[in-house]
Formats: C-alpha cells, sequence, structure tokens
C-alpha cells in the first residue's frame, strides 16, 4: 500500500510519476493512471465524486502523523508545562504535514481504494471488478 500500487494486482503503479514532490501542482499530485498498467483495473469507478471520501482519509492520516511525532517527541524531547517544548511539536508537527501533503493526498486516495478494490492473485485471468455503475 505504501508504494503506491493497483490494489487488484499489486504490481501496477497507480500513479504515472512515483515522485509526488517533483511538481507541487494538484494535476501533478493527483496525475493517475486511468486504468492500471498492468491489470486494467480501473481507478476512478466511473463516478465524478470518487474522491470526495479521499477528505476523511486524509484527515485520518493527518491525525495519525501527529500522535506520531508526538510520542517520538515525548520519548526523545520530553514534554513539560514548564517550558515551551511542546509548542515546538505543534510548529515541527504543522512543518512536517505540510511538508508531507502531497505524499499523503495520494496515499489517502490508495487507501481509500483499497477499501473498494480486492487483491486478485488471478489477476491475469479475472477481467477487472467493477463495483458500481456499468
Ligand atoms: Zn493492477
Amino acid at each position: 500500500m505504501m508504494t503506491m500500487k493497483c490494489p487488484r494486482c499489486r504490481r501496477g503503479n497507480m500513479y504515472k510519476d512515483s515522485n509526488p514532490f517533483r511538481k507541487l501542482k494538484l494535476s501533478h499530485i493527483f496525475n493517475m493512471h486511468e486504468h492500471c498498467p498492468e491489470c486494467d483495473q480501473r481507478f476512478d469507478m466511473y463516478e465524478p465524486g470518487f474522491w470526495y471520501g479521499t477528505g476523511y482519509v486524509s484527515y485520518a492520516l493527518a491525525v495519525a502523523v501527529s500522535a506520531t511525532t508526538f510520542v517520538a517527541w515525548l520519548v526523545l524531547i520530553g514534554v513539560s508545562f514548564r517550558d515551551n517544548r511542546v509548542f515546538y511539536w505543534l510548529g515541527v508537527n504543522t512543518f512536517l504535514l505540510i511538508v508531507l501533503q502531497p505524499w499523503m493526498m495520494r496515499l489517502s486516495r490508495v487507501i481509500y481504494l483499497y477499501f473498494f478494490v480486492k487483491y486478485d492473485p488471478n489477476y491475469k485471468v479475472n477481467s477487472p471488478q467493477k463495483l458500481h455503475t456499468d
């Protein structure tokens, strides 16, 4: 999942350029293949608003990242009410969330699609999944 591969065959790349940071434009970050290059699974599921649900996924991701950095901060640096260390964490965490944004936006789509498309070891024989209309 972390390698942004197709959920069905786990081989084909979902994104045309594997580096989301190469160009910081939405059109580049979301530059996906329409179909999996390996198994022909369609990625947008025929529905124009299909990706709206990814907002919740990226929110959950942001919370998960924040929780992780907070625990790491707690262990490595420590948090106290007597000084400003917790605010440094807040700053570092905010910075990290901004920097990771392109990657998180992509990952949230990948995670979202994994809810809908099941892994199929016989993807070469079976036809791609159809989940909604058509
Ligand atoms: Zn595939």
